[in-house]
């Protein structure tokens, strides 16, 4: 178990003067300190992150009210703007650059008093499944030094179970947050698109990014969100939200569960299936209804999302042209070669594969045959899923299709590293909430449990998901 108290806990304590931020903060930074070899973290705002907690411990001291998350540090994917350190996105292209203004949801969580202190590692731009696209390292799984933690946002999720700070913020495109989560035991939430602002997060596809927490416990997800959550004028998309600062528990007799045929076939790890099942089971004898549900859909979603993707991702990199942000290639004799050696130099393999898919698959001669396609299909799968709501309360099944898999592995494969994504991009694709629940490991290793609900019911996931946590670990 951990040894961090549950998030509001470790407020209680800083505010009755129990424990310092300061402390909070020390304490944080010696567990980065002495996790270094897991190779989660980037860089620290150590310096920033001190003052922070001194000026919260002598507001405490003075008596003035302080927030929801007075004093409790927290570690950031480096895809969020954040000051005091630089913000890389995991890539070559940005190494050095100092955020200008901060993201959204980090200015939020100061607001209550939490306070940042290091930034995770992450596939460059977030593009991946196992931290290995980062061009600065790949961190290790803090279960099994010779795994993967998942990824992209693998560094923060080390980072949430190696002690480093009671919780963490990932970013979930298709299945970033809760892919980590899964591979290393942590809770990961993805709320429906729009519920936190994307305002100051290095934008990788638009339509389905999110911002999520990675935590320990769903209490501190629910009380994380809550403080993030809601309308921002810099990002259009955001909706109200109405996540509640506590998940209430939930009563679980006459919820039904439907379970996912499809991600309980061929394909998945028997250890995987096992677990899910056992979660089943547990669910059955505390009272919920369960039934089968067949999604013919979802078996296109992978593919639906490798075209729709890169096609927003080829657009949100071409600003990096090498004139507006940090790198530059050094040997450009005139502008457009500037363009060309910036881009050819500053992108790693995994981004440039993806600007070319994507700028091919909305080209003029393409675009019908697969973007437009991609888009049907996109709206075949909402709408599968929003009929399938109107039958069980909620939907289950695995993460993903196997356990941490071994460094190396599918490094030189990206159609196998692509396949881990199978069963997290559907819920992207619509937007839907949707979380990875600690449930029984298999052959020592974490196993999460995928639970899924309709658009906006975030609140409900949230208290649904309180009130298993228990039940099927
Ligand atoms: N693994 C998926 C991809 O590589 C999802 C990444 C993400 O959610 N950021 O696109």
């Amino acid at each position: 178990m951990s040894d961090w108290k549950a998030v509001a806990d470790c407020v209680l304590d800083v505010q009755k003067q129990v424990t310092s931020a300061t402390e909070l903060v020390r304490k944080s930074l010696a567990a980065i300190e002495s996790g270094k070899e897991y190779r989660a973290i980037i860089s620290t705002t150590k310096d920033r992150a001190l003052k922070r907690a001194k000026e919260i411990d002598e507001r405490i001291a003075q008596g003035d009210k302080v927030g929801k998350l007075a004093g409790v540090p927290f570690i950031a994917k480096d895809n969020f703007l954040v000051f005091g350190a630089e913000t890389t996105a995991g890539s070559n292209m940005l190494r050095g650059f100092e955020a200008p203004y901060q993201a959204t949801a980090i200015n939020r969580l100061e607001e209550q008093g939490a306070i940042c202190v290091a930034k995770a590692n992450l596939d460059a731009f977030a593009h991946g499944s196992s931290t290995e696209n980062s061009d600065y390292m790949t961190t290790k799984n803090p279960r099994d030094k010779t795994r993967v933690p998942g990824g992209s946002s693998g560094g923060s999720a080390a980072a949430v179970m190696l002690d480093m700070a009671p919780f963490a913020l990932g970013s979930d495109t298709g299945g970033s947050i809760r892919l980590p989560a899964s591979f290393t035991g942590a809770v990961g939430y993805k709320p429906t698109h729009g519920t936190v602002s994307r305002s100051g997060v290095v934008a990788m596809a638009s339509s389905t990014d999110v911002i999520g927490p990675l935590t320990r416990r769903v209490e501190d997800a629910a009380l994380v969100l809550s403080c993030m959550a809601g309308k921002d004028e810099l990002d259009g998309t955001t909706i109200d939200s109405s996540i509640t600062e506590e998940a209430e528990l939930t009563d679980l007799k006459g919820q039904t569960v439907g379970v996912v045929k499809e991600f309980m076939g061929e394909g998945v790890n028997d250890g995987v299936k096992r677990s899910v099942r056992a979660a089943v089971e547990k669910l059955k004898d505390a009272g919920v209804n369960v039934k089968e549900v067949s999604l013919p859909s979802l078996d296109l979603a992978l593919a639906c999302y490798y075209v729709l993707a890169p096609a927003e991702i080829s657009s949100n990199l071409s600003r990096y042209d090498g004139q507006r942000f940090e790198y530059s290639s050094p040997g450009a004799a005139n502008l457009h070669e500037s363009y060309v050696k910036s881009r050819s130099e500053g992108f790693g393999a995994e981004a440039k594969r993806r600007i070319m898919i994507g700028t091919y698959v909305l080209s003029s001669g393409y675009y019908d045959a697969y973007y437009r396609r991609a888009q049907l299909v996109r709206t075949k799968i909402i709408n599968e899923l929003a009929e399938t709501f109107e039958e069980v309360d909620y939907l289950v099944g695995p993460v993903a299709p196997s356990t941490a898999f071994k460094i190396g592995e599918n490094a030189n494969d990206p159609l196998q590293m692509y396949l881990a994504d199978i069963m997290t991009v559907g819920p992207s694709l619509a937007g839907i909430p949707a979380i990875s629940l600690p449930a029984k490991e298999a052959e020592g290793l974490p196993v999460g449990l995928h639970v899924m609900a309709a658009r906006q019911k975030d609140n409900k996931l949230l208290s649904f998901a309180k009130t298993i946590e228990e039940v099927v670990t």
